[in-house]
């Protein structure tokens, strides 16, 4: 590689939430940071979630208490840094005789959530009363036995991570979008990486490298020398139907009839969003659709609590899980963020494992925090708990629709 080879302290591989909010707290702990990012940015995973920023209530059936915990504190920080991207929506369960999770179960479980996000006004929930039942977007009401209401937040995925990686710049974070990383090769101090842009090859060097391409982790983590731990991953696909209609009142928390599910039904730019599945996934990432039988599954869910909605599909896209690896369901698998370092005490590379959008920033600060351990010490120039996300365009990259 030459030898004009531009410098940084770290430098991040991809461009989707985890990346760009590992560029922004690394650029606000005041170090020389930059990204790369081979598409777009947001136009893996990270354009493609439920569009929650939320606790994840249904986490506490698997007993992801801390993750639980660790998620509102982060709602409650969006909430104010990044109000026009960020808002509380009202969420209802609609409980009917047949449906599995029982009103006591439901209450108890919304108790804790409020529990764990410190019984803040946010926190608190309802059962409402039946006349209200008729106003709710024409929610099936034969053998309707309860609706609860609580709050969580809905976001723009991608204008997030756009927002992020405005704030990144403003802090001096470089972006290189769209070049590919091609491959890092280890060095007394640090890495030499080769990127490929506009059909050239160019050279950065970096005390530090951080892999945070999702469901491509493991790809990238083989194209560098020496290959640094890592962890063995399933992709699990979740399939989201946009569908014709609007919903006036806020989500809906469902069961799949077929098999008790959590299905959401969500009002989404003048449409219906529902989602999500989880299908085991074995295929290349950038190619995931979703399959006929999961648009089937959805719509069934969707006739089963709003049987006069026209249903009618205007579009559909599936995005990647990144999973530990096991037998066990998708539901019951860990969903907090693994961080996989090659030296405990120095990392010089580290990898970011699975996690959820809505703790980007918790994983950003956690990241920085080992990274303390061999970058220099250098003058903080902001914190990301309380430096507001600025809307805007960026000042120099492709960004997904
Ligand atoms: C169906 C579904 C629903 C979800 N819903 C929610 C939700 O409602 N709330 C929530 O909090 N979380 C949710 N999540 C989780 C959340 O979406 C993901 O955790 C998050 O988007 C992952 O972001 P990421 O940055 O790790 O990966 P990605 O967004 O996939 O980004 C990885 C990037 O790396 C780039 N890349 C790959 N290889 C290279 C290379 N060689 N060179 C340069 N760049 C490269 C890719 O182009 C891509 O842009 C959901 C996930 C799924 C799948």
């Amino acid at each position: 590689m030459n030898s004009a080879a531009e410098e940084f302290d770290l430098v991040v591989v991809g461009g989707g939430i985890q990346g760009v909010g590992v560029l922004q707290a690394a650029a606000a702990a005041g170090w020389r940071a930059a990204l790369v990012e081979e598409r777009a940015l947001a136009s893996g995973t990270s354009s493609r979630s439920s569009k929650l920023i939320h606790g994840g209530l249904r986490y506490l059936e698997s007993r992801q208490f801390a993750l639980v915990r660790e998620s509102l504190a982060e709602r409650r920080t969006l909430l104010e840094i990044a109000p026009g991207l960020v808002q509380l929506v009202p969420f209802h369960i609609p409980i009917y005789r047949h449906t599995r999770r029982r009103p006591w179960l439901v209450r108890g479980g919304l108790s804790l959530y409020a529990l764990l996000g410190d019984l803040e006004p946010a926190a608190r929930f309802e059962r409402l009363p039946r006349r209200e039942w008729d106003t709710l977007d024409g929610l099936a009401t034969d053998g309707l036995e309860a609706v609860f209401r609580y709050h969580d937040g809905q976001t723009d995925d991608a204008a997030l991570v756009r927002a992020v990686a405005r704030s990144a710049e403003e802090l001096g974070g470089r972006i290189a979008c769209p070049a590919r990383f091609v491959r890092a090769r280890r060095t007394g101090a640090g890495y030499e990486i080769e990127l490929a842009q506009e059909g050239k090859s160019s050279a950065w060097r970096a005390s530090a490298l951080i892999n945070a391409t999702g469901p491509w982790i493991n790809t990238v983590r083989e194209r560098i020398d020496p290959v640094p731990p890592g962890l063995e991953i399933d992709l699990v696909a979740g399939t989201h139907l946009e569908l014709e209609g609007r919903l006036e009142r806020g989500i809906y928390y469902t069961e799949a009839p077929r098999d008790g599910r959590a299905v959401f039904f969500m009002p989404w730019k003048n449409r219906v969003l529902v989602g999500t599945t989880e299908t085991n996934y074995r295929g290349d990432p950038r190619v995931v659709q979703p399959l006929p039988e999961e648009i089937g599954y959805l719509q069934e869910t969707l006739s089963a609590y709003f049987p006069h909605a026209s249903g009618k599909l205007l579009d559909s896209w599936a995005g990647l899980r990144v999973l530990p690896h096991s037998e066990d369901t998708a539901f019951h698998r860990r969903r907090e963020t693994q961080l996989v370092c090659d030296d405990e005490l120095h990392p010089r590379t580290i990898a970011i494992y699975g996690g959820k959008l809505t703790g980007y920033r918790a994983t950003g600060s956690k990241v920085v925090a080992l990274l303390r351990r061999t970058l220099p010490d250098v003058q903080r120039l902001a914190d990301t708990a309380t430096l507001r996300l600025p809307t805007g365009p960026l000042a120099t990259i492709t960004v997904a629709p």
